[in-house]
């Protein structure tokens, strides 16, 4: 019987500035500076949910989240993943597996690695081996590696519910 697997991906910068809290996957990282947005500008969440939105066919977290509406000022990202999450599920697909990676010439994303898995894990409704952050620096180069930015790249890999496969692995 085929397995109806939809693959979707998804990329998002935004500018470090001071003033602003850094957030990432929904964890707080301590550093001098932030990402500038109209939300909590979580740039690694919001590469999540393109790539989520990607492989329903749905848009993107542009059209679905305009940051010219004020309800969504300040908003958590993590309330957008799990929207875009309730309606996969509304349309019988579940979460396989995400793949995710960070590109910031500082602060080091290491020592946060462990959490920011299980807070985007926990968004997701799967176990935390299912979801990769992977973190990269771009060896000074571009506005990464100046330090001007971060930006972070997302693919997913959505099951119809009830048909997650791997679970046996
Ligand atoms: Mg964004």
């Amino acid at each position: 019987m085929e397995t109806d697997l939809r693959v979707g991906q998804g990329w998002d910068l935004h500018r470090l500035v001071e003033g602003r809290p850094l957030v990432l996957g929904g964890v707080a990282i301590p550093y001098d500076r932030g990402l500038a947005g109209h939300s909590d500008a979580d740039v690694l969440t919001h590469a999540l949910i393109d790539a989520i939105l990607g492989a329903l066919g749905a848009g993107d977290i542009g059209t679905l989240y305009p940051d010219t509406d004020p309800t969504y000022k300040g908003a958590s990202s993590l309330a957008f993943l799990r929207e875009v999450v309730g309606r996969a599920a509304r349309s019988g697909r579940t979460v396989v597996n995400a793949d995710l990676t960070v590109v910031a010439e500082a602060p080091k994303i290491g020592p946060h690695r462990d959490a920011i898995r299980a807070s985007l894990a926990r968004a997701l409704g799967v176990e935390a081996a299912r979801v990769s952050v992977k973190a990269k620096t771009a060896e000074g180069c571009g506005s990464e590696g100046r330090g001007e930015a971060i930006s972070a790249s997302a693919v997913v890999l959505l099951a119809p519910a009830g048909r997650r496969g791997g679970d046996h692995q």
